[in-house]
């Protein structure tokens, strides 16, 4: 007997392990974009004149990240963000999924190369002390990027794709590391604290990797699938999203019951014991930085010795 729809009652195409229903394909869209709709309104995190800017990889999440926030709120002003890291056998295909993306989408796109604007490419790094773990400065040079060219055009908001798997998997290793900070800092919305600092939302925050996957399939997005030659996700992060994964097939919804009670536990606690730095600027750039140079200048100059 085949599933059935639990909305419509049509034949199903897809799953959903924690809540035990199945969608057929158009049911399963809407169950999605609902999620973003809800989440966006719950954490209140767009206001209607905001200009936001997605950040778009060329990957499943940050696709239909893109792809469900024009859906949802077609009046909201949204472009997209793309850095070409100048990773050989990557990152033009990745360039070229996000062109494709954002023409289907009828979105603006803002392309930042480092090649062009910098000179550098992110495999640069592979001739410094980071060797082989180049996601760390990937991470740095991204999220400064996002930031300064949000802020120098103007953007009121940055949406970044993490899904719910990003969000277990990093609250996880910082519970086991004791980093009281980092799990402080890890929210759905990240207020503007400075104001070359611009606020940043997470509209995939309880949307797992596997419906972004669904979602993008089933709306026939462009997408790359190939993982970066230089680490897909970082080991760790494999890791511990394969632990969670194990967790989640023993205790159903796992996923979603760990973050509720980090949120509404564990989070007030912490924020009274947490010392977030405040912002100053780099004296190099004159961006927002927690020390005197930030941590791009500071991989920019391991780059220049
Ligand atoms: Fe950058 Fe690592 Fe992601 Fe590749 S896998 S794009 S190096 S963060
Ligand atoms: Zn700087």
């Amino acid at each position: 007997m085949p599933r059935r729809c639990v909305r419509c009652g049509g034949e199903a195409a897809v799953g959903i392990d924690y809540a035990n229903v199945y969608f057929c394909r158009g049911c399963f869209k809407e169950f999605f974009e609902k999620k973003v709709r809800s989440t966006v309104l719950k954490y209140a995190m767009i206001k209607p004149d905001d200009r936001v800017l997605v950040a778009v990889s060329g990957g499943k999440d940050s696709s239909s990240l893109l792809f469900a926030l024009r859906k949802v709120f077609p009046e909201l002003k949204i472009e997209a963000f793309h850095i070409n890291l100048g990773i050989k056998g990557y990152s033009k295909e990745s360039e070229q999924k996000v062109l494709r993306l954002v023409d289907f989408v009828k979105t603006n796109l803002i392309v930042f190369d480092l090649e062009k604007e910098l000179g550098i490419s992110i495999e640069d790094f592979k001739n410094t002390v980071y060797k082989g773990k180049i996601c760390s400065p990937c991470g740095v040079v991204k999220r400064y990027l996002i930031n300064k060219v949000a802020y120098e055009k103007g953007f009121t908001k940055v949406a970044t794709a993490h899904t719910l798997d990003d969000v277990v998997a990093l609250l996880f290793n910082s519970y086991l590391q004791g980093d009281v900070d980092g799990l402080v800092r890890l929210k759905p919305v990240l207020p503007s604290t400075h104001t070359k600092f611009v606020a940043k939302i997470k509209p995939l925050w309880e949307i797992t990797d596997r419906e972004c996957l669904v979602y993008t399939l089933f709306c026939d997005l462009p997408y790359v699938s190939q993982p970066c030659p230089l680490g897909g996700e970082t080991t760790k992060m494999r890791e511990r999203k394969e632990l969670i994964g194990e967790l989640s097939t023993k205790i159903r919804g796992f996923k979603h019951i760990f973050l509720k009670s980090h949120m509404k536990r564990m989070l007030p606690l912490l924020e009274a014991s947490a010392k977030m730095p405040s912002l100053i600027e780099c004296e190099i750039c004159r961006m927002p930085s927690s020390e005197r140079i930030c941590a791009f200048c500071k991989r920019m100059r391991i780059l220049n010795k």
